[in-house]
C-alpha cells in the first residue's frame, strides 16, 4: 500500500490499486486482521500538523476500517482519543491504541456493545472520566448485513440495525451533550446509501438516511451553543464491514469499481474529511454532509 502522506501531489486514480478482493466470509463484526487485501488506515502514510492539538475525542468502531483510521489522524494531529469498539474485536483495537500511544498521545479503549442504551451511557462517563473532558465525538459504528428480500429481513436483524446505527448515535450525543462547551463538535458517519440505497440493504440504508436527517436538525439545535453537528458519507470503502455480511459475497470481486475514479476507497482517505470537521478550520461548516465516494454525483 501506498506509503506517501497525504499532501503528496499524486493520481487519485491510481494513489490505490483497483483492488478485486477474492471472495471470503468473516463473522460479524469482521477484523481488519483478516481482511484480504489489507486496508491502508494511514498507518505509514498519514502526517499530521497539529490541526487537533489537545483536543479530547470518543471514536465509535474505532478498532476498525474508517474509525481506525480516524482515530490514527486524530492522534497524530495531536488528540487524545477513546476507542469504542465490540470486545471479540480486541486484536483490531490493541494495534490502534499502540499507534496512538506511538504519537505520545492518550488511548483510552473501551470495549462494549452500544446497541444498549446503558452501555451507550456508560461509555461516555468513562470516556469524559479517562480523558478528562470530551470535546469531539465521532459516531462511526455501524452495521450492515445484506439481505436479498424483505420477506427474510428478520424483525430482530431489523431492530438491531436501528439500535446500532441510529439508536446508538442518539443516547452517545444526548450523553455527551452536557459535557460539550462552545467549540466541540458532533461527526456522524452516513453514506451513500442514504441516497443511494441497495436492493439488498433495506434497514442499513433507512439507518443511514436517519443519520443525515438527525445530523442537519441538530445542528441548527445546537448552532446557537457553540457546538457543529456534520456528517460524512462514505462510497464503498475497503473494511471488514463489507466481508462480514455487509454484501452478497459474488459482489466482492467487482467492490468499489463501479465509481466515476474506477476502484474501492482506502479507509486513510476518509480521515481527512474528520479532520476537517473536527477542527477550528471548519468553524462556519455545520448541518453539513461531506461526500467521500469516488465521485458520485450526490447531493
Ligand atoms: P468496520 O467494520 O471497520 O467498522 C464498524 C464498526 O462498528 C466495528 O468495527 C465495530 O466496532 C462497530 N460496531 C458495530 N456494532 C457495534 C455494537 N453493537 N457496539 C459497539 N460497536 C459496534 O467498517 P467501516 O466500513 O469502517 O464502518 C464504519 C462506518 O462507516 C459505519 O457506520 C458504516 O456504516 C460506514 N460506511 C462504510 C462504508 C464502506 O463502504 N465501508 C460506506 C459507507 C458508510
Ligand atoms: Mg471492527
Amino acid at each position: 500500500m501506498a506509503h506517501q502522506d497525504q499532501y503528496t501531489f499524486q493520481n487519485p486514480v491510481t494513489r490505490y490499486p483497483s483492488i478485486s478482493p477474492p471472495k471470503q466470509d468473516q463473522p460479524e463484526p469482521g477484523l481488519d486482521r483478516d481482511l484480504e487485501p489489507k486496508s491502508d488506515r494511514g498507518e505509514k502514510s498519514y502526517r499530521g500538523t497539529g490541526r487537533l492539538a489537545g483536543r479530547k475525542a470518543l471514536i465509535t468502531g474505532a478498532d476498525s476500517g474508517i474509525g481506525a483510521a480516524v482515530a490514527i489522524a486524530f492522534a497524530r494531529e495531536g488528540a487524545d482519543v477513546a476507542l469504542s469498539y465490540l470486545p471479540v474485536e480486541e486484536p483490531d483495537a490493541q494495534k490502534i491504541v499502540e499507534l496512538i500511544r506511538d504519537c505520545e498521545q492518550k488511548a483510552v479503549p473501551l470495549p462494549g456493545d452500544i446497541s444498549e442504551a446503558k452501555a451507550a451511557r456508560d461509555l461516555v462517563a468513562k470516556a469524559v472520566e479517562e480523558l478528562g473532558g470530551l470535546d469531539i465525538i465521532v459516531n462511526n459504528a455501524g452495521r450492515q448485513i445484506a439481505v436479498e428480500q424483505l420477506e427474510d429481513l428478520s424483525d430482530e436483524q431489523f431492530e438491531e440495525t436501528f439500535k446500532t446505527n441510529v439508536f446508538a448515535m442518539f443516547w452517545i450525543t444526548k450523553a455527551a451533550l452536557p459535557h460539550l462547551t462552545a467549540g466541540a463538535t458532533i461527526i456522524n458517519t452516513t453514506s451513500i446509501q442514504a441516497y443511494k440505497p441497495s436492493a439488498t440493504l433495506i434497514d442499513y440504508a433507512s439507518t443511514k438516511a436517519a443519520i443525515n436527517n438527525f445530523s442537519k436538525g441538530l445542528a441548527q439545535q445546537l448552532a446557537p451553543r457553540g457546538i457543529r453537528v456534520n456528517a460524512v458519507a462514505p462510497g464503498p470503502i475497503w473494511t471488514p464491514l463489507q466481508v462480514s455480511d455487509g454484501q452478497p459475497k459474488e459482489k466482492l470481486p467487482k467492490f468499489g469499481k463501479n465509481t466515476p475514479l474506477g476502484r474501492a476507497g482506502q479507509p486513510t482517505e476518509l480521515a481527512p474529511a474528520y479532520v476537517f470537521l473536527a477542527s477550528a478550520e471548519s468553524s462556519y461548516v455545520t448541518g453539513e454532509t461531506l461526500n467521500v465516494n469516488g465521485g458520485t454525483p450526490s447531493p
